[in-house]
């Protein structure tokens, strides 16, 4: 089917209705595209993508990937698949089928279209790094048989997949790594770290440190990852991956925690609880290839960030927040 027009496009965005999921639709959005939103709403709500039921460009269908879909589209954005540990462990065996049934639908699909598509993988492809930081072409270090690994390793089988659709089909693939994102529209409930810390000091309640908080993560926000995405999706069909997207500013959990409390000004406590298994020790991002291919890098300060995201969830926690 020929796109609407050369630069206006028909796009599925699976996990649409997700954190990162309903920033990259507005993005396309508000560049004229037509977007069709396929989830099943099991990591997210529909208040994500409230906003977007009265444009006509928009399409929202509830639908679990694990099953085919056909829909007519010029380019798919493969997001569907829980990415908080709280979720995707929730029901492991659910994650998994999503990332590899998931994985196989999305690519059978794309390949009786000819179309392009990304997927959104992840630095957990990378598993406990013994590396630092870690580069594209590092194997990782994961664990089968733990409990991350139903998201690590279908993660890592659907960028298998990706790659033997791209050889075996010929299919224009596009796989991002994606590191730690965070930003409005976070899940409350959604136990990363970025949007507990968040919710407990603006509730003042205590700020959960797993382990000693000497572990260390690379936080991106929201805007410069769909900047990523989109450079991504945009470039030559040589380019296909994977490909890291991330900041590369590293803080410790205790880093974090202190800029949260300084910018809520709130009085919570810290409480150390166990580190759960497998948790990886240090992550940051190698983004040499972004910034030589796709002309892209992260620009947001971590604290401007967590400013904008503060103010998201002061506004959905509003009743609750006692002065
Ligand atoms: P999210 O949980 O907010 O969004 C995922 C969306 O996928 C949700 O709306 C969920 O309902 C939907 N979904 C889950 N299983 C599905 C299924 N079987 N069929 C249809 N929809 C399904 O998480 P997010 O942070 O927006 O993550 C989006 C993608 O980016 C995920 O694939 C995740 O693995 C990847 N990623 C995110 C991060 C991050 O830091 N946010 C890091 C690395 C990778
Ligand atoms: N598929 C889909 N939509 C399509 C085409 C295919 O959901 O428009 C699914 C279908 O379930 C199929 C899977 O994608 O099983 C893989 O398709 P492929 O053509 O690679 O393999 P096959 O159909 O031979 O199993
Ligand atoms: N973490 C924490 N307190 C929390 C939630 C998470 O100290 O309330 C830690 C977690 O153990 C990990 C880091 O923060 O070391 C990032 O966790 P998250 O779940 O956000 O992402 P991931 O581990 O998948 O990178």
């Amino acid at each position: 089917m020929p796109p609407i027009s050369e630069s206006r496009k028909r796009i599925l965005v699976t996990g649409g209705a997700g954190f990162l999921g309903s920033h990259l639709i507005d993005r396309l959005l508000s560049q004229g595209h037509e977007v069709i939103c396929a989830d099943n709403l099991f990591s997210s709500t529909k208040r994500n993508i409230d906003h977007l039921h009265a444009n006509p460009r928009f399409e929202f269908l509830r639908h679990d990937v694990c099953f085919p879909l056909y829909v007519e589209v010029d380019e798919i954005y493969n997001l569907a698949c829980p990415a908080s540990p709280i979720h995707y462990q929730h029901d492991p065996i659910q994650t998994l089928k999503t990332s590899v049934h998931g994985a196989i639908n999305i690519l059978g699909l794309g390949k009786r279209l000819r179309c392009k598509v990304l997927q959104a993988s992840t630095s957990e492809v990378y598993g406990d790094p013994d590396i630092h930081p870690q580069t594209e072409d590092y194997w990782g270090n994961v664990n089968p048989i733990g409990l991350r690994s139903c998201y690590d390793e279908g993660k890592r089988a659907a960028e298998t997949l990706f790659f033997d659709y791209n050889r075996q089909h010929g299919l224009e693939i596009k796989v991002a790594r994606i590191f730690n994102t965070y930003g409005p529209r976070m899940h409350r409930h959604d136990g990363r770290v970025v949007s507990n810390f968040i919710v407990q000091a603006l509730l003042g309640q205590p700020i959960t440190i797993y382990g000693n908080g000497s572990q260390t993560r690379s936080f991106c926000y929201v805007d410069d990852l769909i900047d990523g995405l989109m450079k991504l999706m945009a470039s030559p069909a040589e380019v296909i991956g994977p490909i890291n997207i991330g900041n590369t500013r590293e803080f410790s959990m205790l880093e974090l925690a202190s800029l949260v409390i300084e910018i809520t000004g709130s009085r919570s406590a810290i409480e150390h609880l166990p580190l759960p298994s497998d948790d990886p020790r240090q992550r940051q991002p190698d983004v040499t290839k972004a910034r030589n291919i796709l002309g892209w890098a992260a620009e947001t300060q971590l604290r401007d960030g967590i400013e904008r995201t503060v103010a998201y969830f002061k506004t959905i926690l509003d009743d609750e927040i006692r002065p």
